[in-house]
């Protein structure tokens, strides 16, 4: 298994994609968007993703020099036509509008549309709280298929809509709350299928209900199931109003040929409830309480959501990022399709 340290990777992925057309600020972005990802230990949402980027970026359905544009402007509310390009272009520059309107009426939200593939939702809401935001995000995923059961059912319907929150904490790092609404992210299941291993019972069933542990089950026919049963399963049902229904995305439950998101975000300002100084010290305050209560045998410590995601960076960044054989050899074909340098080769461009 390769592990490739991260500059490295990013430059590499970074050039891949000005290889295929994308101008260099939007190659870095989605570049480092992905790498952050692996660091985070989300490989699913990582530079695995490169290669079908690429693959989409052929056929059309990625553009990478489009510039999302806004087509609705209130003082609080944005609509975000993404054009097709980079998911992670069109969430960053919609953030970077949510976050200013925010600042200025104390609350803001922004729907896009035309949307494609905005990778780890935690990254954009985290955007926010490190300017000391409370940010939500809602996003409706359509794909090829669906591949999401509704809770009590053995029928794919839904996806894995994910929904992610980042909120600041006094002190510390934010919190960042970011899961797909269903058991896992299928990527999950897809760096399980990569690497040849099995993956835990409960996540997938096949197409005649049995549970399964053989990743390959999900591509022919069977479905993940909610996260939490019924719980997961009705928030799956919320980003389709809020993430697809109300944005506008304009395929409910749809399943277009390609994937794409419909992405709701939405920034509160602390100010207009309380003092900002007040508010970090109560989530200062609640992360000392988290941190002394005792775990259980085989935890080694409580965790806030969002540590898990810092404490594998830390870690990753030293280290490097391990690749699966299978993901390192799809980006070292499109190296040599596309006449970039492998990280280590002479660039012959
Ligand atoms: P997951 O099940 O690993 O859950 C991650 C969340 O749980 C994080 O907030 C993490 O900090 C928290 N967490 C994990 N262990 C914890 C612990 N011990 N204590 C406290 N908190 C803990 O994630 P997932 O559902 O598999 O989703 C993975 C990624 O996939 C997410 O980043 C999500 O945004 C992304 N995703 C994206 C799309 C898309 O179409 N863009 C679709 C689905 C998922």
């Amino acid at each position: 298994m390769p592990t490739i340290q991260a500059p490295l990777l990013a430059d590499f992925i970074s050039r891949l994609f000005q290889g295929a057309g994308a101008p260099e600020a939007k190659a870095r972005l989605v570049a480092n968007s992905l790498v952050e990802s692996n660091l985070a230990g989300h490989d699913s949402h990582g530079v695995i993703r490169a290669h079908w980027y690429l693959r989409n970026i052929k056929d059309g359905t990625i553009k990478p020099a489009a510039e999302p544009v806004v087509v609705k402007d209130t003082p609080t509310v944005t609509t975000v036509d993404g054009q097709y390009a980079f998911g992670h272009v069109a969430a960053h520059f919609a953030m970077q509008i949510t976050i200013k309107k925010a600042k200025l009426a104390g609350l803001a939200a922004t729907g896009i549309f035309n949307c494609r593939h905005i990778g780890r939702v935690g990254e954009w809401v985290e955007m926010a709280a490190q300017q000391n935001l409370i940010a939500l995000a809602f996003c409706d995923v359509s794909r090829g298929a669906p591949i999401v059961a509704p809770y009590g059912s053995v029928t794919s319907l839904l996806s894995t809509n994910p929904f992610a929150a980042a909120v600041p904490l006094g002190g510390q790092p934010p919190m960042v709350l970011d899961f797909a609404t269903s058991v896992v992210a299928e990527g999950k299941v897809r760096v399980a299928f990569d690497a040849g291993k099995p993956i835990p019972e409960g996540w997938v069933i096949r197409a005649d209900g049995q549970p399964t542990t053989d990743p390959k089950d999900l591509y022919e026919g069977g479905m993940l199931l909610p996260a939490a049963g019924h719980k997961g399963y009705g928030l799956a049902m919320l980003m389709e109003f809020l993430g697809s229904a109300l944005v506008g995305q304009g395929d409910i439950t749809g399943q277009t040929g390609h994937r794409v998101n419909g992405v709701l975000f939405i920034a509160l300002a602390i100010e207009p409830f309380r003092p900002l100084a007040d508010f970090l010290a109560d989530g200062a305050s609640l992360y000392q309480q988290v941190k002394v209560v005792p775990p259980v045998p085989g935890v080694e410590e409580v965790l806030i959501p969002g540590e898990p995601e810092r404490q594998m960076a830390a870690r990753r960044r030293v280290e490097g990022i391990p690749l699966a054989e299978q993901t390192w050899t799809h980006l070292l074909e499109a190296a040599a399709e596309l006449g970039v340098a492998a990280p280590g080769e002479k660039d012959e461009r």
